[in-house]
């Protein structure tokens, strides 16, 4: 792509760094902005950058948050005892769509992926055992996607967890394979909250 203005073409080349953002959607959004009155790029600008600059993960699980306690972890009607386990924030915002879990969640921030570089010590499971180890967890609900790294990630959580006298349970498989939970519907993914199976059944099931 040929670009008389360099301006233009920096501009592109940013907006083209997104995911799925090709070279001509990159093109026909500067445009657009070009096209917008200036305070709104410049409010545009201003909230990616704010985003980037003052978001924190919460210090207890490691969700997207504003503050230090995401709202969900500082809500004392939470049960903190039940922990839902999941990848990240889409699965926090899906689950709390369909109202039917009352518990904590743990954002461990990815699934374990070899084929990524992505190992065990880059997510935040060290954190989990810790809760776990500190006697105040009485359930564990994993509800990672039903994908290969999904099954890998559990496995691996559920064997550093299993000596330890807790429950442990997998969000029941109403879903499809390989679907994952930001995409399923709320009546669905509730359903299959409140459905929940022992995790050495649920292995059995997919095994
Ligand atoms: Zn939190």
């Amino acid at each position: 792509m040929e670009f008389s203005s360099k301006l233009l073409q920096n501009a592109v080349n940013e907006m083209a760094q997104l995911p799925g953002v090709g070279k001509r959607t990159a093109l026909r959004l500067v445009l657009h902005l070009l096209k917008r009155p200036k305070n709104q790029t410049e409010e545009f600008a201003k909230a990616i950058t704010q985003f980037r600059e003052n978001i924190k993960l919460c210090k207890n699980c490691h969700n997207i948050s504003d503050v230090d306690l995401c709202e969900i972890c500082s809500n004392h009607k939470r049960q903190t005892e039940i922990i839902c386990v999941v990848e990240d924030i889409r699965d926090v915002m899906a689950i709390e769509n369909t109202s039917q879990f009352l518990g904590h969640y743990h954002v461990l921030g990815g699934k374990i992926s070899p084929m990524e570089g992505i190992g065990p010590h880059q997510l935040t499971i060290e954190s989990l055992v810790d809760k776990v180890k500190a006697g105040k967890v009485e359930e564990i609900i994993f509800a990672l996607s039903s994908t290969m790294e999904g099954d890998t990630t559990n496995f691996y959580i559920y064997r550093k967890l299993k000596d330890f006298p807790i429950r442990m349970s997998a969000i029941a498989r109403g879903i499809s394979v390989g679907g994952e939970l930001e995409y399923a519907d709320e009546i669905t993914l509730g359903r299959s909250i409140i459905n929940r199976v022992p995790f050495e059944q649920s292995i059995k099931n997919t095994h």
